[in-house]
């Protein structure tokens, strides 16, 4: 993927301008350190989605990057920049139960504890634009680069050490050569968001900066591990938001007599209407799925049926 001169322009200056905390006469190095130690993580492929929780490994890695810049009394929490980084609005953290997110501005509480941010699972999501810019392995060595020259200049050196023996793959080997299932999902992706011209089957959204940058996702019917179909017929476009609901069980594309590409049925057991922010979901009830350009490319009934099987399933 070519990042764009605009985006990434953008995008730079953003990362450049974290907002943070001044103490004893210099900066936190505490946002700077949670970013790198999240490069380090997708570079790993111990990150493989926008929803990133506080796992062992980001804590460790962390650390050790922590050690590398610290000055003074500067303590390695990660809960800080964690929680602290959505005032910059790129990242939003959001606990799994729902309930929005978390961060608000002129809120004057501290972070939350680790052990409160891992019991409630809450993860952080970048903005969808930025999220498509570090899943490309070049734009996130470029972004690594960009970070480590702006806010710790002097450490180059030990952090270029740090990021060789941490990351298993080294950045150039990962770029000669895309791993076959990385090229498969990548052409699953573009089929579904062409013939569905990057509209949520859903809510009908289309947000589109640039084919690469779409707003909208491919989703699998019945998903990829237990069918090992790639074929568009087994897949929608949906936006993010109904595409976590749909991976969920919370709603469905089912099978109708009428409508071809089928219907939207929501889990009512799960679902109430009464509570925002689940009204959304609900008024789906009984929606056409909005069909794809071609009537070839129509979910597939074996899809349809295997989701609605599974939307009364409790999980
Ligand atoms: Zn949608």
């Amino acid at each position: 993927m070519a990042v764009g001169d605009d985006i990434w322009a953008h995008w730079l200056e953003r990362l450049y301008n974290l907002r943070r905390e001044k103490r004893d006469g210099h900066e936190r190095p505490h946002k700077p350190v949670l970013l790198l130690s999240i490069l380090d993580l997708l570079d790993r492929s111990l990150i493989v989605a926008n929803e990133i929780p506080l796992s062992e490994e980001l804590v460790a890695t962390f650390k050790r990057y922590f050690a590398v810049v610290r000055e003074a009394n500067d303590q390695p929490s990660i809960e800080i920049p964690f929680y602290f980084l959505g005032g910059d609005k790129f990242w939003q953290v959001m606990p799994a139960g729902g309930g929005g997110p978390l961060y608000r501005e002129g809120f004057a509480a501290g972070a939350p504890g680790v052990g409160q941010l891992r019991k409630d699972r809450v993860a952080g999501h970048f903005d969808v634009g930025l999220w498509a810019l570090l899943s490309d392995p070049l734009a996130r060595h470029q972004v690594r680069e960009a970070l480590i020259a702006r806010y710790f200049p002097e450490r180059r050196e030990q952090l270029a050490a740090l990021v060789a023996t941490t990351c298993q793959v080294p950045v150039a080997e990962a770029l000669r050569e895309e791993p076959p299932e990385a090229k498969r999902d990548a052409a699953f992706r573009r089929t579904i968001l062409e013939v569905y011209d990057y509209r949520c089957a859903a809510c009908g959204i289309r947000v589109l900066l640039e084919q690469a940058m779409s707003l909208v996702e491919a989703a699998h019917l019945i998903p990829f591990g237990m069918s090992r179909n790639d074929k568009p017929t087994n897949g929608v476009a949906l936006c993010p938001n109904h595409h976590w609901a749909m991976d969920r069980h919370l709603i469905a594309p089912c099978p109708d007599r009428q409508r071809r590409a089928g219907v939207w049925r929501v889990n009512q057991k799960r679902l109430d209407d009464r509570i925002e922010g689940q009204r959304e979901l609900v008024a789906l009830e009984g929606r056409a799925v909005i069909p794809p350009s071609e009537e070839n490319f129509y979910p597939d009934i074996g899809g349809l049926r295997w989701r609605e099987e599974h939307l009364t399933v409790t999980y």
